[in-house]
């Protein structure tokens, strides 16, 4: 892959295609992670005279402009952490752009509206996608690669329109891809890793792939409960993908041939309903056992014990990869054991990597130091991907 520093960017109109597809709460901001994290790239390009074009998506509106979806704010808080002035357009090809990119002198930054307000962005149609790449490349001369949680997405900005301009891989990419290297070509063993969240069928993938690689398998979250199920296990009325039970019931068993250690939670906060995440009102939660959880109750959380269980299995670990929260953590009577296995990467001497929008907010909404880690990486779905063993659209145009 070409770096930034092959492609000669003074003078040059460099579209920039990041992810800030950060969380909003009526307009606000609630987690700036992927912007801070784009910053070091964008400001590289502007410190060498580059005119920036940054462009993103931000959550899935429908093709069409939707003001709930703008990246207004997103520009305002860029060019706080920039300490420059960021110009907006109001469109993502239109007048506002052509226009906002014209007026660019040499080392200043634009921010186009939405790239998914287009249905060109996302079409399955690759003449429909062309036709809105065709209509990115004219604004720009060259591009720089740099969303990295975007790139396991065939869509017009990170996989046709490289392919249309001379393209680099920015530095986020660069860094992320180095780190998922560690954790696949040259893993220091040994190798445990953490997964949790809401669905066992979004991480099929990657346990399969793992189940050949890593030394342990710790599992938290609501895919626990399919697991804990699989065991022959009462669970109440937690999270269950009944018909996920056989592939799970096969990962159990390949596990056990090949000699890699499955852990399971043995205790969990359960409670009657869940929680009300929008007021945090308080509920009655309570902790039962993991293999008899009363019928009627809800697991929502790892227990004590399986915090201790957890942090004893990633203290000696040499490399740790994980995704996906413990529990219900956006509810703090259920943020504990997402906690525990955060601050037990911290103490841990191993090369930690935490991967996953809804982990890596957890880790800084749960007041964690982000420098605590190894790395943070600013790709759910892509990094699953990548250990997945799959091929990323975004990373094989910049490739050539
Ligand atoms: P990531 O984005 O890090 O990959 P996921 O999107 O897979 O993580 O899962 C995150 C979600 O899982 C969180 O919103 C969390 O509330 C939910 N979750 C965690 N544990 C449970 C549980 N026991 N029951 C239901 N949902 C859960
Ligand atoms: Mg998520």
């Amino acid at each position: 892959m070409k770096t930034i520093d092959d492609l000669g960017v003074a003078g040059r109109r460099v579209f920039v295609r990041a992810d800030l597809n950060v969380p909003l709460d009526s307009g606000t901001i609630t987690d700036d992670g992927r912007i801070r994290a784009a910053v070091p790239t964008i400001g590289r390009l502007a410190e060498a005279g580059a005119r920036v074009i940054v462009a993103s998506h931000l959550g899935r509106p429908k093709g069409a402009p939707d003001p709930r979806f703008s990246l207004a704010p997103v520009a305002g808080r860029l060019g706080e952490l920039l300490g420059r002035e960021v110009a907006f357009a109001t469109d993502t090809v239109g007048e506002s752009a052509k226009s906002t990119v014209g007026a660019l002198a040499d080392g200043q930054v634009a921010v186009l509206e939405n790239l998914r307000f287009n249905a060109g962005e996302t079409s399955k149609d690759d003449a429909e996608r062309g036709a809105f790449a065709d209509s990115l490349a004219a604004l720009a001369d060259v591009y720089v690669g740099d969303g990295f949680g975007a790139v396991h997405r065939r869509h017009a900005s990170v996989y046709d329109l490289p392919a249309r301009l001379p393209h680099a891989a920015g530095g986020l990419i660069a860094t992320e891809v180095g780190v998922l290297r560690k954790l696949t070509d040259d893993v220091e063993r040994p190798y445990a890793v953490v997964l949790g969240g809401a669905k066992v069928s979004d991480k099929l993938g990657v346990i399969d792939h793992l189940l050949e690689r890593a030394d342990r398998i710790l599992v938290g979250g609501g895919m626990a409960y399919t697991f804990l199920k699989a065991q022959g296990h009462e669970i109440g009325a937690s999270l269950l993908q009944e018909d996920q039970i056989p592939a799970v019931q096969g990962y159990l068993k390949r596990a056990e041939e090949r000699g890699v250690e499955f852990v399971l939670p043995v205790d969990v906060v359960a409670a009657a309903g869940f929680p009300d995440l929008s007021t945090k009102a308080p509920s009655e939660p309570v902790t039962v056992a993991a293999d008899a959880i009363p019928s009627g109750l809800m697991g929502l959380d790892i227990g004590p014990r399986s915090q201790e269980l957890y942090a004893a299995k990633l203290a000696d670990a040499a490399t740790v990869f994980w995704n996906g929260p413990m529990g219900v953590f956006e509810h703090p009577d259920y943020a504990e054991g997402t906690r525990a296995v955060a601050q037990a990467l911290i103490d841990s001497p191993a090369f930690t990597v935490v991967g996953g929008g809804d982990s890596a907010a957890a880790v800084r909404i749960l007041g964690f130091d982000e420098e605590a880690f190894g790395h943070i990486s600013t790709g759910g779905g892509a990094s699953l991907e990548y250990l997945e063993g799959k091929t990323l659209p975004g990373l094989a145009a910049l490739e050539d």
